[in-house]
């Protein structure tokens, strides 16, 4: 055990005019902290990130990246990582269970109008590459943080491996229960959806099929082919906060739930591995007032948790991270860079989480008046809804805000 160790992430004080690279401690190893972690080694500097998970195990199922995360994802260099691994311009549509299509979804013209298409991944696909990209020896695994003091000077944090770090800047990337969060600003009670929502990945049915989401009665069912081999789905069902259920019948408690449903959603159900089914109550936080004290801020979930109704919780840690790094390196000052990524962040993110959650309130009606009215209002106007509560979301430039520090879609 290095129980005492100091662990000084920057490189000792080089003699002569070299200018000493600046360093971060990174708490929390997913989608967030490994692409900040990017970014940052991107603008020279010397980065750590701790996980407290003990091996880089990257569970989830599929993950939709809208062309805002796409772009951000270009800058971090991961343009050929990501040709390989998604399909893009996939279309589909809007149904009621029986199968009757209500509005169809196009992304024809998404990459011409938007700079990058959007994308269905493997979260762990993902995962991967952005852990290639940074590299692995930039990764402590098993390192939950414990606990972390600052003065002018720098941070210090300590790990549940006994490692004891110090840098420049400390960001919380803990995802949605952040400890770090709750060290800066107490705790925060997070906001029940008042739905739970099942995930996997099942192997693409042989007979075709039209992807995109089917809306029932206080439950959905989404479908998106993330290869010629694999389609993710993911169903909702409104549920009392944390409901005692049972792992082992979560498959056959869904295809109950579905049964009746238009093709393939009882077949993607039963093929997927009911092992490799997830379920999770749905939650976001209520914005937050500030991000950062000093030298520690937050980013990702731990900032700005939020439903995934829109598909933009990963996508907005991803532009969190190249602004983060833009303003740290643009400002010799850490507590006024982080403060100034704050100002470019917190806006847009408190925005997105409050559409993410009305979206997700009107899919959940079961109420049959409202039912029978979103039908309505989805045949008649659903295109071009999405299309102008899309728009502001997909033509944002993280690299450009990065650079110019100009607030792109900020709080209306
Ligand atoms: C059902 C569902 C579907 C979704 N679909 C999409 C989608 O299609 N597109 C999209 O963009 N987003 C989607 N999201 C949201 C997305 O999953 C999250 O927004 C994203 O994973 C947030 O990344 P993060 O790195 O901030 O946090 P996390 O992914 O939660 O990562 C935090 C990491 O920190 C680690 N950690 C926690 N505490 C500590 C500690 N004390 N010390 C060290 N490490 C710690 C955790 O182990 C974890 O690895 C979906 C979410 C759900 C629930």
């Amino acid at each position: 055990m290095n129980s005492n160790k100091i662990e000084k992430v920057a490189f000792e004080t080089a003699p002569g005019p070299t200018v000493t690279p600046k360093s971060a401690i990174i708490a929390g190893g997913g989608i967030g902290g490994l692409a900040a972690g990017i970014a940052l080694e991107q603008a020279g500097w010397q980065v750590s990130v701790f996980e407290q998970a003990a091996e880089f195990k990257a569970i989830g199922a599929g993950l939709t990246i809208w062309p805002n995360a796409v772009k951000a994802l270009y800058t971090l260099g991961l343009r050929e990582d990501l040709e390989k691994m998604g399909v893009s311009e996939f279309a589909g549509g809007f149904f009621t269970e029986k199968g009757e299509l209500l509005a169809k979804i196009s992304y024809a013209g998404i990459l011409e109008r938007y700079g990058a298409p959007i994308l269905a991944v493997h979260r762990a696909d993902l995962l991967d590459a952005l852990l290639n990209k940074l590299g692995k020896d930039r990764l402590r695994l098993g390192a939950k943080l414990l606990d972390f003091s600052q003065d002018e000077k720098g941070v210090t944090a300590n790990f549940s491996n006994g490692e004891t770090a110090q840098a420049d800047v400390l960001i919380g990337a803990d995802g949605i229960h952040s400890k770090v969060r709750k060290k800066l600003f107490g705790h925060k009670p997070l906001n029940y959806s008042g739905y739970t929502a099942w995930r996997g990945v099942a192997p693409t049915p042989k007979k075709p099929f039209e992807a995109g989401e089917t809306w029932g009665k206080g439950r959905r069912f989404g479908l998106v082919p993330l290869n010629g081999e694999a389609v993710y789905w993911f169903a909702t069902d409104n549920r009392p906060e944390g409901e005692p259920h049972d792992p082992a019948h979560r498959q056959e408690e869904l295809l109950t739930l579905f049964d009746g449903w238009r093709f393939p959603v009882k077949e993607l159900i039963a093929t997927t591995p009911a092992a490799n089914i997830l379920r999770n109550d749905i939650f976001d936080l209520p914005p937050l007032d500030k991000w950062t004290v000093g030298r520690v801020t937050l980013l990702g979930d731990a900032a700005h948790a939020m439903t995934p109704n829109l598909g933009q919780g990963a996508c907005q840690a991803i532009e969190d991270a190249v602004v983060l790094a833009g303003c740290l390196d643009q400002s010799a000052e850490v507590p006024l860079a982080l403060e100034h990524y704050e100002e470019l962040r917190r806006g847009r993110t408190t925005r997105i989480t409050r559409q993410a959650r009305q979206v997700g309130a009107v899919g959940q009606w079961r109420n049959p008046a409202l039912v029978w009215l979103r039908k309505q209002l989805a045949r008649l106007l659903l295109p071009r809804l999405q299309d102008r509560q899309l728009a502001p979301i997909l033509n944002y430039e993280a690299d450009r805000v990065a650079k110019t520090g100009v607030i792109l879609n900020g709080p209306r």
